[in-house]
Parts: C-alpha cells; sequence; structure tokens
C-alpha cells in the first residue's frame, strides 16, 4: 500500500473548493470577477480589485513562465528534507496571474528565469492534488 502522504494538506475553504476539486481531475482554475473581468489567484471570497462577490471561474491553458525561483537546499521542515534539494518559484500563466508553486521533472540547476513550463498535478489525497510546473520540451 502506497504511504499516506506526509506533508501539509490545503484547507479547503467554501471559496477554494472548486480550485481543489478541478485539481483532482488535473484541471487547474482561475477565479475570475464577473464585474471587472479580473482574473484572480489565489481564490478568494471577493474581489480584490473591485471587492465583487461576483465570481467565476475559467479553466487555465496551464502554460507559463518561471518568473523568479530559489532552490531549497537545506534547512526546511523535516517533511521536506526527502525531496531537497527541490525549487520554489513564482510561475507567471498565459493568463496573466501568478501562482507560487515548484519547478519539477527537472535538474534544479537547469531552472532559469524566462523559462516555458506547463502544469503537472502531484495527487496528494481523496481531495486535491498539487498544481506543479515542469519545463515544456522544446
Ligand atoms: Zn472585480
Amino acid at each position: 500500500m502506497k504511504q499516506a502522504y506526509q506533508k501539509p494538506i490545503p484547507v479547503m475553504q467554501p471559496w477554494t473548493k472548486e480550485f481543489w476539486k478541478a485539481t483532482k481531475d488535473h484541471i487547474l482554475l482561475i477565479q475570475t470577477c464577473k464585474e471587472c473581468k479580473s482574473k484572480i489567484f489565489y481564490p478568494r471570497k471577493f474581489c480584490p480589485e473591485c471587492w465583487s462577490g461576483n465570481l467565476d471561474w475559467i479553466e487555465a491553458g496551464g502554460k507559463g513562465k518561471v518568473f523568479a525561483f530559489t532552490i531549497t537546499r537545506d534547512m526546511v521542515e523535516p517533511k521536506f528534507m526527502t525531496d531537497l534539494p527541490y525549487v520554489l518559484a513564482m510561475v507567471t500563466l498565459e493568463e496573466g496571474i501568478r501562482m507560487m508553486t515548484r519547478i519539477v521533472e527537472c535538474d534544479p540547476e537547469k531552472v532559469e528565469m524566462g523559462m516555458d513550463v506547463e502544469v503537472v498535478f502531484e495527487d496528494i489525497s481523496e481531495e486535491c492534488s498539487l498544481p506543479m510546473f515542469r519545463p515544456i520540451k522544446k
């Protein structure tokens, strides 16, 4: 039997449930505002631009570019030690929003700013999968 996931699992909130539910199907959703058309990340109760509660979802294409990153080599919570070294990154999606994520399936030393990446999902529980990004093979 596969060992249960040891690392922290996202806490579902009524306003994030839709986002996490979609990750189970390996779909990345972006919250949008029906009033001012803003794209919103992370999911919220109200639009951060116009404070409307009239929000919706669109499906992201799943492609983006590395905006910034750091290679984590040591000094992390013990549950993450087996992952070292790993790349923590900000990725700007084609839709314009920016996500904090990890770059996977790649030698950490090969990660570059501006690198083209695509979303992949790590299945961690019955409720959700974690969106991460890997380089797009050329
Ligand atoms: Zn708005």
